[in-house]
């Protein structure tokens, strides 16, 4: 493993407020965990990646964890590889839509299912945390799109 490079402050700076405090994958909000994100290389430094912002995205710790250096996941529906989302390249509401009651993330592309399995982006320990972010009114995050009640 490469020694870890720390990535200047202004960059880190730059990055967090670009992605709205928000994790640019399963877009929990930093701004009440008790420990801030991480910053994500999107195409990680293994495979040639740089630390141009356009390369970088704010990740919490289980997501960052989760995508590790892969850039490729499986879609569930289909069984094929295809890439995982790239927050600086894509919309997230194009690939990602909260389920009605706002607790899951559901996929509406190949590559949003393949990111949700691969990044376990409904994990329960967060779906819990979406459950008691919704009780308060401070979740889903403003401007997400949303299911329609069946
Ligand atoms: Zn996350």
């Amino acid at each position: 493993m490469a020694p870890r490079r720390n990535l200047p402050d202004a960059i880190q700076h730059q990055v967090r407020q670009r992605a709205a405090e928000l994790c640019e994958y399963c877009h929990t909000t930093e701004q009440w965990q008790y420990i801030l994100f991480t910053i994500d290389h999107i195409v990680p430094i293994s495979h040639g990646g740089t630390d141009d912002p356009e390369n970088l995205a704010l990740a919490c710790f289980h997501c960052n964890r989760r995508k590790s250096n892969q850039l490729t996941a499986n879609d569930p529906q289909t069984n094929e590889t295809v890439p995982l989302f790239n927050p600086r390249l894509q919309p997230w509401s194009e690939h990602f839509i909260w389920s009605s009651n706002g607790l899951q993330i559901v996929g509406l592309t190949p590559t949003g299912r393949a990111t949700i399995a691969c990044l376990d982006l409904n994990r329960d320990r967060v779906i819990l945390l979406r459950a008691a972010d919704t009780l308060v009114n401070r979740h889903p995050p403003e401007g997400d799109p949303i299911q329609k009640p069946k």
